[in-house]
């Protein structure tokens, strides 16, 4: 008789994935519709609830399951491998002691608020030693994680299992040339008006049309719902319940549509990972590479595409004829795709971007790196995005301090947005190559074969297999930015004539 069983550990992970839903319910109703007087008292909620599940969750019960049946119990190959996860999550968690995780998510706090203000006062100083603090933390965090591995690459192995920075290195390396020359071809051309975007659009045919948007690539409005929030986000509240959120303003089409088609492709992934057993890894994300993969797969290659708009142009047309009755529907795909050099990251058109992320992703080696001085960072972000755009913030906050990321702690996050949109490309050439006429059945409304390949081939994966694994079995290779570069050009070429 065995001691301990898998459905043991199958019960477990569903008490710990059912209180995190818990969590998350108290965090998404924070962001959409919390009364203002109420925020001490959910903070409190939410880290009561943390407690709970952070005591659970290390528990000698815990270890000594996960011990057991690795030792002791026949697994399949597929139990294995949750088990052998599962205890690498584990693992993070213990190898840092109470008075290390208070200490490190006071400063976390108290560097979000120094942030907070110094972006109000448009003043990076403010934020400077708090992130000084922050950095000394982190980089004891990484030792105290594991020795054996460069500080940073710990940090990525947290959000994309085995990801090392030489690599992000060499693939941004080969993609900033290509880019630039792109780019610049663009520059010489005539600008494209989009004008016609900053119209008046009232919110609720927005939102309606939102709603509509969502229905029709496939998201499941029985288990899920959409809201409105200051920041659009997905949440997995728990089984069959994913919540996404939009926003919307009233003289600016584009943040409602990007929005919900990027957290829509969030949430389709979110979704068909549930087809998985609930609780452990083989229902969890990949990495957030991948992850981010699926959202920028649906904003840009089908919500950017001609095809899609083929689908959807005359309903928008319908809705706002006032502004768009003369629009034709290859104008408005030229407007809904114009380059232009911005300095916000999150305005930026699909080739811009990268830039934010490769110049965030070079800090980033400098903040870790022994004889960096932190006071010396906004001089450095003008120098680069001068270097690689041309231009420069006028502020700290139009600058350095327009992204929260640092201010949670979060250092290797950025680099997974330039990769996820890579492997998107990837994917999507694959999955044309292998549906007959997708372009056409995009056109026809009919998404039922991209759902499937799309479930075959990252969805049902789960996180048994890292990005890289999930990337060379459905294409066949490790990530290649070739590909974005080609679907840039040939996108490009058209649209700008060049
Ligand atoms: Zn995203």
């Amino acid at each position: 008789m065995n001691k301990y069983s898998y459905q043991d550990y199958l019960d477990f992970n569903l008490k710990i994935s059912d209180l995190n839903g818990i969590s998350s319910l108290l965090q998404w109703d924070q962001e959409v519709g919390l009364p203002k007087e109420s925020m001490d008292g959910r903070a409190r909620q939410i880290a009561g609830i943390s407690g709970i599940i952070h005591e659970l969750y290390t528990s000698q019960y815990y270890r000594d399951l996960l011990n057991y049946l690795e030792n002791n119990v026949d697994l399949d190959k597929t139990q294995k491998l949750n088990i052998k996860l599962s205890k690498k999550d584990l693992q993070r968690k213990i190898c840092l002691s109470k008075e290390f995780v208070e200490e490190l998510s006071s400063a976390i706090s108290n560097s979000y608020s120094a942030w907070e203000e110094a972006r109000s006062k448009k003043d990076f100083k403010l934020f400077s030693p708090f992130l000084k603090n922050l950095i000394k933390l982190k980089k004891q965090e990484a030792e105290l994680i594991d020795k054996s591995k460069e500080v940073y690459d710990v940090f990525l192995d947290e959000y994309d299992a085995g990801l090392k920075s030489k690599e992000i290195k060499i693939i941004f390396e080969k993609l900033k040339p290509q880019l630039i020359s792109l780019l610049n071809q663009i520059e010489k051309k005539e600008k494209i008006d989009i004008s016609i975007t900053n119209k008046i659009y009232p919110n609720n045919k927005q939102w309606d049309f939102g709603i509509e948007i969502l229905k029709e690539i496939g998201f499941n409005f029985n288990a899920g719902k959409q809201d409105i929030s200051t920041h659009p986000f997905t949440i997995n509240i728990g089984e069959k319940d994913i919540r996404v959120t939009t926003r919307i303003v009233e003289n600016n089409l584009n943040e409602m549509i990007w929005s919900c088609l990027h957290e829509g492709g969030h949430a389709l992934y979110e979704q068909g990972l549930q087809s998985q057993t609930f609780g452990i890894p083989e229902s969890e994300a990949s990495s957030l590479s991948v992850h981010e993969s699926q959202s920028r797969l649906w904003e840009n290659h089908i919500g950017r595409g001609l095809s899609f708009w083929k689908l959807k142009y005359k309903k928008l047309q319908n809705l706002f004829p006032e502004n768009l009755k003369d629009i034709e529907l290859n104008e408005f795909y030229k407007i809904i795709n114009a380059v232009s050099k911005e300095l916000i990251r999150t305005n930026a058109d699909e080739l811009t971007y990268h830039f934010h992320i490769i110049i965030r992703f070079e800090i980033e080696q400098l903040l870790f790196s022994n004889d960096f001085n932190i006071d010396d960072l906004p001089e450095v972000w003008d120098e680069l995005y001068f270097k690689y755009l041309g231009i420069k913030p006028e502020n700290d906050e139009k600058g350095i301090l327009q992204d929260v990321h640092w201010a949670h702690g979060s250092f290797g996050y950025f680099p997974t947005y330039t990769l996820g949109s890579l492997y998107a490309a990837q994917f999507y050439e694959h999955a044309k190559r292998n549906i007959e006429n997708l372009e056409q059945k995009i056109s026809d409304g009919d998404f039922s074969e991209l759902s499937k390949w799309l479930k075959v081939n990252i969805y049902e994966k789960g996180r048994l297999q890292t990005s890289e694994e999930i990337c060379v079995s459905s294409t066949g290779e490790s990530l290649n930015s070739q590909y974005f570069i080609d679907y840039a050009k040939q996108k490009y070429t058209e649209i700008y004539a060049l």
